[in-house]
């Protein structure tokens, strides 16, 4: 932080966010028109419901203390759900006050009963100690709440257990200290009346799939003391927020999410970077980067006095838009306010939150560009403008971003400024992806046997499984599952149940992907920067690769297979790698199968060969190759699942596509289905990986596969077959509505692509996904096959959205090109090369891309 002195006095007028955006707009050629779309926010009024007469007395007073009068519709609603017994998930927008829904039960019971106790979890300690100072604001002496985490001393978990009756603690906790040790804990266990599971969406992919079988241990050992507690989760705004929070707690789960509490209105833009002369690999044109736009715009913000906060993917990003911020007012002769930016570099103590809070609200600091560091648990009022640069992966943080801004009286801006990538590509240009109904589910899967297997040994080792257990852990699918561990001597069969028969406890980690980790350790000090997951790790960490770590870069100096472990030195070399791969593919298991006339969706079982053979280094921010080295690495298994179109010599033919050109139509549509996956399903393109086909040999006819890069699996394949014809509408609405002539990085070309993208055809892909779409078209008229979630989507329908009073801004259709500006460092697209790792999910996982012909 800048310890600047105050220089912008409070009064200063900052115009509204529909003005705001027109002045900055101002004199900007037609051809450079950035943006795509305007949305207007209206400001929407708080329905409140008077206070259930249960409420403890006591607490309705320390509400109404502070500030609360009457609680909003959606917290009465989930509290009386709560309060009557039945599990519930509240599924509402930013700051609608969730944690009142399951305060307001549980700190009753605790009143009412001095003996109830209630666990708490979230997914970031951030979060838990926030929810912490709020819980013990408004709870009575006696419920003394605590933190039980990887950071309570040895000396005080033995307090913790004994007197707190709310218990904030974590996932990966409650896995290897809570349940492990439940004799120890039965005290609390059999008097637990309620456990909250915060920001739930966060549990998704394989980790996700963990946490499920967590929480099912839980509750078995709970019944096994005599208890049985009722799961409050709160969770942002995504679809299907019922079946999501069934599938993660094992039990059924209701939803609210009509959301009364009041917001304040915005001007929402879309916000694309024109096309430049610049160009990229096979000579792809290149947007000016969203990092120099948003600095941009930070500039032309920070100018008119309003407070504003820039969303970045990097810390390294965040302190280099911040420096392009400042050198662009000092250019522009406004050097007096460059003291009033700087970039937030993470800091997840509360404090240093405060500082921030403070330096912004007093005027102190104007513009700050951040990570989603400071996505969750901030308290800024007034703020003006946000500026997101990039898609922030999903769009439950998108909105709680977005969500930043905002001001009682006066509306506020945000701007999305899109990546030159096609999921960003896609939701600039159609506005109901962002503004209407969420199509994006948190996905998990726990019958993957990489999961179940290793969670049945844990619940077998806490207590001995009974047939009686097994529906709650998938049934006929756990049944299978036992008797392969009771046949590789894990487990025990006895009369009574299953038992753990290996030695000491097991050793399951819950957020590891698959594969031993591999360490990350700095040359010279042999500092532990901290692992990749064992799957990503030839393709992340081998020799000579940019390795991105927390912002951070660093080159990888040796990738030590047999000790697992990658020596590295910090470097901020003007070049990133990518790896290239060869893939094989063969399908072990058909598991559903859709027949659409002449193409066929399938999912099931695939094991994929990959072996990384060489990298590029390219130079950042243009993606130009500098050069190629070979690697000397074996070649690894995947056991995973995926989804798979076939097409026959038919749709080839009314595809209109060649031999020759059939390879590349394939290949282009499979980058961008899978840049595309991300908008369905709560992952992102490094989940997931593929493989495209002329002639594969188990389907005998041209093929795309798609597949989940954890080791059996995590959902997403699944959710893309379940919701294929969404999936490949948006697919084909990206690429054709990409003013590239053929093809860039806003459409079908990959950034991880294992064959260097190529060959890549455009316009074949559209015309393949247009004969598939017909398929699928005539096969849902005639009421064939599976219903999508929603049915009729209609993402490409012209959107109904209302334009915001800005509409004479909008770009100009026909294709723009601009003259180069000076390059902005793009330090995001370094980025790439690894697991940008400041959020609460798991690490990226094994993500390949191959082509065979
Ligand atoms: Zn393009
Ligand atoms: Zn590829």
């Amino acid at each position: 932080m800048h310890g600047a002195a105050a220089g912008h006095g409070s009064g200063t007028a900052v115009l509204p966010g529909a003005e705001l955006l027109e002045d900055l707009l101002a004199g900007t050629p037609d051809e450079e028109h950035p943006v795509t779309h305007v949305h207007h926010l209206p400001v929407r009024t708080s329905r409140t419901l008077p206070w259930p007469a249960w409420v403890d007395p006591a607490l309705r007073a320390r509400l109404e203390a502070q500030g609360v009068r009457e609680p909003w519709r959606h917290q009465v609603e989930a509290a009386q759900l709560a309060h009557d017994g039945t599990s519930v998930v509240v599924a509402t927008g930013t700051a609608s006050g969730k944690s009142l829904a399951y305060q307001l039960p549980a700190l009753t019971r605790l009143a009412e009963d001095q003996r109830a106790c209630v666990l708490y979890l979230a997914p970031t300690k951030a979060l838990a100690r926030d929810q912490l100072a709020s819980v013990a604001a408004l709870a009575d002496p006696s419920v003394r709440p605590a933190a039980y985490d990887g950071d309570t001393p040895a000396e005080e978990r033995d307090w913790v257990r004994r007197h707190s009756r709310w218990i904030v603690t974590n996932p990966d906790m409650l896995h290897r200290g809570v349940l492990p040790a439940h004799q120890r804990w039965s005290s609390t266990l059999r008097r637990l009346a309620y456990v909250v599971i915060d920001e739930c969406h966060a549990y998704r992919g394989v980790f996700g799939s963990h946490v499920g079988h967590v929480l099912r241990r839980l509750r078995r050992i709970c019944r096994r003391y005599g208890a049985d507690p009722v799961f409050v989760l709160a969770s942002a705004t995504v679809a299907e927020p019922a079946a999501a929070a069934t599938r993660l707690v094992g039990g059924p789960v209701v939803a609210v999410t009509d959301d009364g509490s009041p917001r304040p209105g915005a001007t929402f833009a879309l916000w694309e970077p024109p096309l430049t002369e610049r160009t990229g690999e096979h000579g792809a044109p290149l947007r000016r980067s969203a990092a120099a736009d948003a600095a941009g715009l930070l500039a032309d913000l920070v100018e008119r006095g309003a407070r504003t906060l820039a969303f970045v993917r990097s810390r390294r990003s965040a302190e280099s838009v911040a420096e392009q911020t400042r050198r662009l007012l000092q250019d522009r002769g406004r050097g007096d306010l460059v003291r009033q930016v700087d970039s937030y570099r993470g800091g997840y103590l509360p404090e240093e939150r405060r500082e921030l809070e403070r330096a912004l609200s007093s005027g102190e600091l104007l513009g700050v560009a951040t990570t989603n560091a400071l996505e969750l648990g901030i308290d800024i009022a007034g703020l003006d403008a946000v500026v997101l640069a990039g898609y922030p992966g999903t769009l439950a943080s998108l909105w709680q971003q977005a969500g930043r801004a905002g001001r009682a009286q006066r509306e506020s801006l945000v701007v999305f400024v899109a990546r030159d990538d096609p999921l960003d590509h896609y939701l600039a240009h159609h506005p109901r992806a962002v503004f209407g109904r969420p199509v994006e589910a948190t996905v998990t899967d726990p019958a993957n046997p990489y999961v179940l297997g290793p969670q049945l040994c844990c619940a077998a080792a806490e207590l001995p499984l009974t047939p009686d257990d097994l529906p709650d852990f998938g049934g006929p699918v756990a049944e299978a599952r036992l008797e392969e561990l009771v046949a590789a001597g894990q487990l025990r069969r006895r009369p009574a149940g299953w038992y753990w028969a290996g030695r000491g406890r097991p050793d399951v980690d819950i957020r590891g992907g698959g594969g031993e980790p591999v360490a990350i350790i700095e040359a010279g000090t042999g500092r532990l920067l901290g692992t990749v997951d064992g799957g990503a790790a030839h393709s992340t960490v081998h020799t000579g690769a940019l390795y991105v770590h927390r912002g951070e870069t660093f080159v990888v100096d040796e990738f030590d297979l047999d000790d697992a472990c990658a020596v590295v030195h910090a470097d901020s070399p003007e070049w990133t790698t990518v790896a290239r791969d060869v893939t094989d593919l063969g399908i072990v298991r058909t598991d559903r199968t859709r027949r659409l006339g002449t193409v066929t969706a399938h999912t099931g079982v695939v094991d994929v060969t990959n072996q990384v053979v060489a990298y590029q280094r390219r130079r950042t921010g243009t993606g130009e190759v500098l050069a190629e080295f070979p690697l000397d690495l074996p070649a690894r298994q995947l056991r995973t699942r995926a989804v798979w179109l076939t097409l026959d010599a038919d749709a080839v033919a009314r595809a209109d596509v060649d031999d020759l050109a059939l390879p590349g139509s394939l290949h282009a549509a499979e980058h961008a289905a899978i840049g595309i996956l991300p908008l369905l399903a709560t992952c992102d393109r490094w989940d997931l990986g593929g493989l495209s086909t002329a002639l594969h040999p188990d389907t005998g006819t041209a093929t795309v596969f798609v597949y989940d890069g954890h080791p059996g699996g995590a959902g997403f394949a699944e959710r893309g077959f379940a919701a294929l014809r969404r999936w490949l509408r948006a697919t084909r609405a990206t690429v054709a509505s990409c003013e590239c002539e053929s093809g860039c990085p806003s459409c079908v070309q990959s950034p991880k692509c294992g064959n260097g993208n190529d060959p890549l055809d455009k316009a074949g892909a559209v015309r393949v996904l247009d004969v598939v779409l017909d398929e699928l078209a005539a096969a849902d008229d005639s009421g064939d096959g599976d219903a999508e979630d929603g049915g009729d989507g209609g993402e490409e329908a012209p959107a109904t959205v209302p334009a915001g009073p800005a509409r004479g801004l909008l770009r100009r259709p026909g294709t723009a090109r601009v003259p180069a500006r000076p390059v902005v460092d793009d330090p995001d697209g370094a980025a790439e090369a690894g697991a940008v790792d400041d959020g609460p999910g798991p690490g990226g996982g094994h993500a390949e891309d191959g082509l065979v012909f």
